[in-house]
């Protein structure tokens, strides 16, 4: 029967555009360009992007975990840190290279994070994040980083900036040695949440040369300590995803972490053209 393959062929076809094309419309185009930042971002980590009726997104990770995109809750400057939901994340625009004001009060991108995510992403305690992690060189010292989704990777390209940079100015070593890293399964002070060094996904460069915003005396003119910081070191970090405690309003200049997400973001809004993931092929309706 010749005809019959290629007539169930199209037959096919014509389910799956019944089955994803729907949906696929009815995200707003926020919520797909977030999901598509995410997905290039770490990618192969969704299993599918289910939306219902009223366009409300829940990504599925290939563990099974489910994300709401936007879970339709009003929240508190303290929720959105303690709860947040994908699309909080994403809110607050991270802003590349210098820093030319002081942040608005609790303008701290990248400090929402959803921890559901970061334990899907990297290892659920501290033995998986430990067996996820390889030992990288980092400016003559060596220091466990997790290998899961081109974590290390670019951890390693960000080594390779920064040693051109100590190269052509020793001076810079300040700021960024001795550093610290590795597993460090902990809370963030005063609260319940894990800090991202739990996944071995960030590094505190300089620690004693870097003070934390709480440890400076009172009157510190801060806009002065963030601008003190070399921007050519935060640049050679944010170029492979990292993104600095030193934009925070309660700023922490001694901290980088792996949020190539919100890279991502801030490269597509300055107008740069980048190739993000297809998530149609993810989209499906809920059940
Ligand atoms: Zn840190």
């Amino acid at each position: 029967m010749p005809l019959l393959l290629p007539r169930s062929v199209f037959l096919c076809a014509l389910l799956l555009s019944l089955t994803t094309a729907a949906p696929a419309q009815s995200l707003s185009p926020t919520a797909a360009r977030d999901l598509a930042v995410l997905a290039t971002a770490y990618p192969g980590a969704m299993a599918a992007i289910e939306v219902d009726a009223a366009s409300r997104a829940t990504v599925v990770l290939v563990d099974g975990t489910r994300l709401p995109y936007d879970d339709g809750r009003r929240k508190s400057p303290e929720e959105l840190l303690d709860a947040p939901d994908l699309e909080d994340t994403l809110a607050e625009p991270y802003p590349l290279g210098p820093v030319t004001a002081e942040p608005a009060p609790g303008f701290s991108p990248g400090r929402r994070r959803v921890e559901p995510l970061l334990l899907a992403l990297y290892g659920r305690d501290k033995a998986a994040v430990t067996a996820n992690c390889r030992a990288v060189p980092f400016l003559g010292q060596s220091m466990a980083f997790n290998t899961r989704y081109g974590a290390a990777d670019a951890f390693v390209r960000v080594e390779k900036r920064l040693a051109r940079l100590l190269a052509a100015d020793r001076s810079l070593s300040r700021f960024l040695l001795p550093a610290s890293g590795g597993v460090v399964w902990r809370v963030i002070a005063g609260t319940d949440r894990l800090s991202v060094h739990a996944f071995a996904a960030a590094v505190d460069v300089s620690p004693k040369g870097n003070p934390y915003w709480r440890d400076l005396p009172p009157g510190t003119n801060m806009l002065t300590r963030r601008q003190g910081f070399p921007v050519a070191v935060v640049e050679a970090f944010e170029a492979e995803g990292f993104i600095w405690g030193g934009k925070w309003s309660e700023f922490d200049l001694m901290h980088f972490e792996y949020r190539p997400e919100l890279t991502l973001l801030a490269r597509l809004a300055r107008g740069e053209r980048l190739p993000l993931a297809e998530i149609s092929g993810l989209l499906r309706p809920s059940r």
